[in-house]
């Protein structure tokens, strides 16, 4: 009679660093799709098999299994640049209360929002000049029953904006979710105003699709560009603290998954650390990150992205390094809107307001 011992170490399983900075390699495996980076079928996660590969114990000019990739460095690569979580630090030369990463609409306004709050946050930036996908949006924000709305006579309810979106989205939303966005943005666009004097309007002569009410309100320009503008030099008003070419590559955790601070990486390579006493994730979705679009919605695999580049997936990485579970990865709206090969944009809807 033989004995068989099962251990969980093939091929695909997938290696990481632990909170406490060691080595672990599965139980998670990459399975038989996508299988391991070298694959080259939308894997980011460093496999055993990428490791042999690196390391040149398999020949990639002679591929098991076929369709070996022979981008060494490129499988490198995954391993190197991806998000890490690495062992909390004793101490650090600077500390702040609150450290914010990402400088588009959304870490802008948490700035504002922690300052107002009575809190000092830093805002750290991998761009040289704020802009995300925040910039390239409309800036077109839905919210419903604003005085913008009740201005001009329009009806609307954030319970009837949140059945506009469980409609649309086939009720697969989580209703807790959805309940508090269309709850607080209206009140947070009154906020802005009274408190920034930023210059909303509700647009009158544009439904946006799925929409039972008008309510997309815009500022003057009705332009991504005009919003992340006035919110920068809103924070820049406030003299909240916001570092540009800082790059967060990596987040510093406890064992039990609290986080310490965080290195940024400058365009110069050299990097610092800096300590945090709570920390904001608005570094937007994995859009900008092919394979981990191929991951999480095969559809979209080839389909070209519009948005910001840098927004590679950061906080999902970091989620999953720290064991957080995840829900809903696959959830996406998709416009046919960018004429190939100029790559122009066009909008959605013809509307005076938007051209
Ligand atoms: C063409 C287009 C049109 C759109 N139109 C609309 C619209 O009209 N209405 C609407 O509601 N939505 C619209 N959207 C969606 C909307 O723009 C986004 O949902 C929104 O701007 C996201 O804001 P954000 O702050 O989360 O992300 P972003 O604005 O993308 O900001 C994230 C920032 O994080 C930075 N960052 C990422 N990783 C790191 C890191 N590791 N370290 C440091 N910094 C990092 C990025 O450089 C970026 O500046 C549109 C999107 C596109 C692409």
């Amino acid at each position: 009679m033989i004995e068989i011992t099962t251990i969980g170490a093939g091929g695909g399983s997938i290696a990481r660093v632990d909170a406490g900075g060691l080595l672990q390699v599965g139980p998670e495996s990459a399975g038989s799709r996508p299988g391991e980076v070298c694959y080259g079928a939308g894997n980011r996660r460093p496999t055993l098999t990428d490791a042999h590969l690196v390391l040149g114990r398999i020949n990639a000019a002679r591929p098991i299994g076929g369709a070996l990739t022979r981008d060494r460095n490129g499988v490198a690569g995954v391993g190197r640049g991806m998000s890490r979580i690495l062992p909390a630090r004793t101490q650090y030369e600077a500390s702040v209360p609150l450290v914010i990463v990402g400088a588009g609409a959304a870490g802008l306004v948490a700035a504002l929002a922690a300052k107002a709050e009575g809190m000092a946050p830093l805002v750290l930036e991998r761009d040289k000049v704020p802009r995300g996908s925040t910039s390239l949006s409309a800036g077109l924000v839905p919210a419903a029953e604003t005085r913008w709305q009740r201005a001009a006579g329009i009806e609307d309810t954030p319970g009837q904006f949140a059945a506009d979106i469980m409609s649309k989205a086939d009720g697969l939303p989580d209703p807790d979710a959805v309940a508090s966005v269309t709850e607080a943005v209206g009140p947070a666009l009154e906020w802005l105003a009274d408190a920034h004097g930023f210059e909303f309007s509700v647009i009158t002569d544009f439904r946006y699709p799925g929409h039972s009410a008008l309510r997309m309100h815009g500022l003057p320009s009705r332009s991504g560009g005009e919003l992340i503008d006035r919110l920068r030099e809103a924070v820049e008003r406030q003299e909240i603290d916001l570092l540009t070419d800082a790059h967060v590559v990596s987040l510093h955790a406890t064992h039990d998954g609290r986080i310490t601070g965080l290195t940024l990486r400058r365009p110069d390579g050299t990097e610092a650390e800096i300590g945090c006493g709570a920390l904001i994730l608005a570094c937007n979705g994995y859009g900008g990150a092919r394979n981990l679009v191929g991951r999480h919605i095969p559809s979209l695999a080839d389909a070209p992205y519009f948005g910001h580049p840098g927004n590679q997936g950061d906080a999902l990485l970091w989620g999953e390094a720290l064991g957080a579970a995840t829900r809903d990865l696959s959830g996406h709206q998709g416009h046919g809107s960018i004429a190939h090969p100029a790559r122009a944009f066009s909008d959605q809807v013809e509307s005076p307001d938007r051209k």
